[in-house]
């Protein structure tokens, strides 16, 4: 099978009417129109074999997150997606590869209208790599350098459960409980998208960003382009059911810098404390406040008496991998 013949066959695909897109894959470029007054909003990411995921890994989960991950990169800055290119390097041109993966992928990008416009194809070591466009209303990104001292940090839906998943997938000792009860945490995540866009569409949401690295590791960065410090009640932080089993130490461990979450994180004036939830509610994901940002810089864990835990006795920079 040619490069053109594979294209034609697992990537060529009409766009949905009424999407964004005038001219998908076959000519140099394709050609999408946003809607008037709207700014383009637009994220890669790569995942090469052996690296970001192992070699032999399901080819149709495989499909899911690589557009899952970056459709969630739209959702955290609130945009709404309109297409996305794929470039794949293939070792070779393998149709028990090719049709899964392409089944994964486009599953996703039909549950979002999210159509593939375009890419390129090479012989190569296994590389995916995706570009998704999106759009929003000027002045409404959810941006990293947007968060104040004094707003409530929030989180949405539950995370750690990717973290226990690679545990009991690799075998290691403290982990507890049914791989399969939290495996599609880990395989097939899912874009926090309508949350996004209703978080970017209410007045006092400022900073946001899709955990994919661990909470703490990412509030980071929130913090740093903020120039702002927090205080994580680490009481408040939501608790998926599978989690209860393990010991505190690495429940917390797994909550904090389990990563691969794929959740949103993201500060709010207090005055929009009941517009968040009502966000939530119309994206029928739960959202949860679990502390404020600061003025003093740097991270606090507080207990459930709010009493300083120790950050430096966890461990977590080990932990996170
Ligand atoms: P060019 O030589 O202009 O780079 P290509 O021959 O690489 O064009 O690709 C032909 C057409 O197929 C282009 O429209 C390109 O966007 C599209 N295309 C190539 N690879 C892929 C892919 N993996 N998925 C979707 N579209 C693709
Ligand atoms: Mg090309």
């Amino acid at each position: 099978m040619g490069e053109f013949e594979l294209i034609a066959r697992h990537f060529t695909r009409a766009a949905p009417a009424g999407s964004a897109v005038v001219l998908g894959v076959g000519d140099d470029c394709a050609l999408l129109q946003p809607t008037p007054g709207h700014q383009l909003a637009i994220s890669s990411d790569m995942l090469v074999e052996g690296r970001h995921f192992f070699a032999g890994a399901d080819p149709e989960a495989l499909g899911h997150k690589a557009l899952a991950v970056n459709l969630s990169d739209l959702a955290a800055m609130g945009a709404r997606p309109l297409g996305f290119t794929l470039a794949l390097a293939l070792p070779s041109a393998d149709e028990a590869w090719l049709a899964p993966f392409a089944r994964g992928l486009f599953a996703l990008a039909d549950a979002h209208a999210c159509p593939l416009v375009g890419g390129d194809t090479t012989r190569g070591p296994l590389t995916i790599s995706l570009t998704v466009f999106g759009e929003l209303l000027p002045g409404r990104a959810l941006r990293r350098d947007a968060a104040r001292a004094g707003d409530e940090l929030w989180v949405s839906g539950r995370t750690g459960e990717a973290r226990l998943a690679l545990a009991l997938r690799r075998g290691e000792p403290w982990a507890r409980g049914e791989l399969a009860e939290v495996q599609a945490r880990m395989d097939r995540p899912t874009p926090r998208l309508a949350l996004g866009q209703a978080l970017a569409a209410t007045d006092g949401v400022r900073a946001a960003l899709d955990v994919s690295d661990g909470l703490l590791g990412d509030l980071g960065h929130i913090l740093k382009a903020s120039r702002v410090g927090a205080e994580i009640e680490t009481a408040a932080l939501p608790v998926a059911p599978a989690l209860l089993a393990l010991d505190e130490r690495h429940r917390l461990e797994c909550l904090l810098a389990g990563g691969d979450d794929y959740e949103l994180l993201f500060t709010a004036d207090v005055s929009a404390h009941a517009d968040v939830l009502t966000a939530g509610e119309r994206a029928g994901l739960a959202v949860t406040r679990i502390g404020r940002l600061t003025t003093a810089p740097g991270l606090r864990l507080l207990d459930a008496r709010g009493r300083e835990q120790r950050l430096s006795e966890r461990g977590f920079d080990h932990f996170a991998n």
